[in-house]
């Protein structure tokens, strides 16, 4: 779908992008010298220049706002205003280590027919597009496999932001690596094979602080862009098999309140496999993204509270009109 195709796209490039920034100096710390590079250009507070006599104690605080807090503050605060109003847009649409969450977990699902080891149950082998994943032991070669090229890739870029990449990738390349580089490097890529395998998604719920600070922020705003659910109709979900929970990436239930959707990450796939299960029905999906009053049915809905479900929140989204018909059909079979 269109959605996750932009999605995928973006990922990607960011993905790209974490691993190769700073062979192109586009961002890195040098242990060496001991400064930044952002944009091929050398960040320094100016405080050598300070500590040289060659510029006086407000010329030296200047700067330190100026190269130092500014930048800091202005991350910071385009971060809270972007969760506050979309949530954690930036771990569905860009985080690199979503994308190996993601990976692992269809690897995983065509390995055991669950997208987590730690699922307690097999998630139907028809899909929302009614295609069907039979469980196939051979894949578990390649969730191990990738898994492990993952957490090297990582290992490896972590260092370059910290030493030389030129440095790094010559020794890998010549196997010269110093003791202290080839320690970081096996050492990190088995903490992050094993983080990639059993704990991926408690890293995101519980171990990520810009993970936490994104769903922190946008929990403070009601009315920010959540998945939204059309309770009017929930009889249609009866005759499905719950597609939209079996997707979902962070294993969280899409229909639920706000509260209990803590860590979703707006990657639309709930919404998308609603869209494909329901590609027949004239009435369309029940479940889209909704923002302001539309928001406040997830937002504030709790022990016996609900607000009404203003009427305009879920007209009739008209299905695609190339969608495969065979969803809606396929999964209502599932549920006979
Ligand atoms: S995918 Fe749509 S129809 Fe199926 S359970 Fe979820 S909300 Fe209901
Ligand atoms: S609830 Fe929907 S949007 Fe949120 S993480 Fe799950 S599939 Fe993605």
């Amino acid at each position: 779908m269109k959605t996750q195709r932009l999605r995928l796209l973006l990922q990607g490039s960011f993905f790209i992008l974490f691993l190769f920034a700073p062979v192109f100096d586009l961002f890195r710390f040098d242990l060496n010298v001991k400064h930044f590079y952002f944009l091929g250009m050398n960040w320094t507070l100016g405080l050598d220049d300070f500590l040289a006599h060659r510029i006086g104690p407000v010329q030296a605080a200047f700067n330190l706002i100026l190269r130092g807090g500014l930048p800091i503050l202005g991350v910071i605060a385009t971060g809270v205003w972007v969760s506050y109003k979309f949530g954690r847009l930036y771990c569905g649409w860009l985080c690199p280590h979503f994308s190996v969450v993601e990976t692992i977990n269809g690897m995983l699902r065509r390995a055991t027919g669950k997208q987590s080891i730690w699922d307690k149950h097999l998630l139907p082998e028809r899909n929302a597009d009614g295609s069907i994943t039979r469980p196939n032991p051979w894949y578990w070669f390649l969730v191990v496999g990738l898994a492990l090229a993952f957490a090297f890739s990582w290992a490896t870029a972590l260092l370059t932001y910290m030493l030389p990449p030129a440095e790094i990738y010559g020794n890998l390349w010549n196997a010269t690596l110093t003791g202290n580089q080839a320690r970081f490097i096996g050492v990190g890529t088995f903490l992050f094979f094993i983080e990639f395998m059993f704990a991926r998604h408690l890293f995101c719920r519980f171990g990520c602080a810009i993970g936490l600070f994104q769903s922190l922020a946008w929990m403070a705003n009601r009315k920010a862009l959540v998945i939204g659910f059309n309770r009017k109709r929930t009889e249609a979900c009866v005759e499905c098999n719950a597609a939209c929970d079996n997707v979902c990436p962070m294993r969280i239930k899409p229909r639920s309140i706000k509260r209990h959707m803590f860590t979703c990450t707006q990657c639309n796939q709930c919404v998308d496999a609603c869209t494909q299960v329901n590609v027949g029905n004239p009435q369309g999906t029940l479940l889209k993204w909704v923002d302001n009053e539309c928001a406040l049915d997830k937002s504030t809905r709790d022990f016996g509270h609900h607000d009404e479900i203003p009427p305009h929140c879920f007209q009739t989204v008209q299905p695609p009109m190339n969608a495969d018909k065979r969803g809606f059909q396929s999964v209502q079979q599932d549920r006979r």
